[in-house]
């Protein structure tokens, strides 16, 4: 019986543990993100590279700028100190999920519309900019508004966005075709393979500050509440983003980077 035992033993040990050291590695991979980022000094947040007024390589620095780029600042040292590092690493709507999951990023700032659809992937801080859809067209477009958007017409959007999904409720007859980013919509838009392009009135807005021959047509059709995405189970993570973030409205830090950017007072 002995014997018996002894065998069930030996043969189990292995079994146990590699069951042990899988757990043990399951624990270190789901390490607290505040803790990590903390120990680390840094924070990698994903960002828009072509996207005028929240985040933009400026090429001559080969530096991003943009609101979304200083409010990540601001969080970070915040959360970090004045020595903590904020890294920018560019995503798109496509792109920026994935990057979450696969621990490229720490946290998506990236005119990320907080929808439902998202949160079974991800958690959102607090709203921190209010934006809406809207439609841009050449100036001497007859496109006046998105009811105007028929079936002889195509519109451009980008891929994985909201805006890509609700132009297909809000023009149910025009055509739509997805791009990978801005910088290739717009360019479609200028060499007209499209008619007009949709997203967000603030990303349109920039763009047609730099290209007056392109407007914005109409009223925001949809609302899109930017927040910032971090994975699931970092909620310690999520509520000092959130506390940084009421500190930054209260002590007017927020104010002063919207003012710097938009050009207004925040609303
Ligand atoms: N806010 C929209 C979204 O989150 C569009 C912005 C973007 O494409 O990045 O999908």
């Amino acid at each position: 019986m002995k014997t018996y035992s002894k065998l069930i033993l030996v043969l189990c040990l292995p079994l146990l543990l590699v069951t042990l050291s899988g757990c043990l590695k399951t624990n270190a991979q789901d390490k607290d993100l505040l803790e990590q980022v903390k120990e680390k000094q840094e924070i990698n947040w994903g960002v828009k590279n072509d996207t005028e007024l929240f985040g933009l390589m400026n090429i001559k620095t080969r530096e991003v700028e943009g609101f979304d780029i200083d409010i990540a600042k601001e969080i970070t040292k915040r959360l970090l100190g004045e020595e903590g590092q904020a890294n920018f690493i560019e995503v798109t709507s496509k792109t920026s999920i994935p990057l979450l999951k696969n621990g490229n990023i720490d946290a998506i700032i990236a005119t990320m519309t907080i929808s439902d659809e998202r949160k079974k992937q991800v958690d959102f801080s607090d709203i921190y900019f209010a934006a809406g859809q809207s439609l841009l067209v050449p100036k001497d477009s007859n496109i006046k508004k998105v009811s105007d958007l028929g079936s002889e017409n195509t519109v451009l959007a980008v891929k994985g966005s909201t805006s890509a999904e609700n132009i297909r409720v809000h023009a149910k007859d025009a055509n739509i075709l997805e791009l990978e980013n801005y910088a290739e919509a717009f360019t479609a838009l200028q060499s007209g393979q499209g008619d007009a392009m949709t997203t967000d009135n603030s990303i349109l807005l920039g763009m047609s500050e730099e290209n007056p021959n392109f407007i914005l047509a109409g009223d925001n059709f949809t609302n899109e509440p930017y927040g910032i995405a971090i994975d699931k189970g970092q909620d310690s993570f999520v509520l000092e983003v959130n506390q940084a973030l009421k500190e930054m409205k209260e002590d007017d830090t927020y104010a002063v980077i919207y003012k710097k950017w938009f050009k207004e007072e925040p609303k």
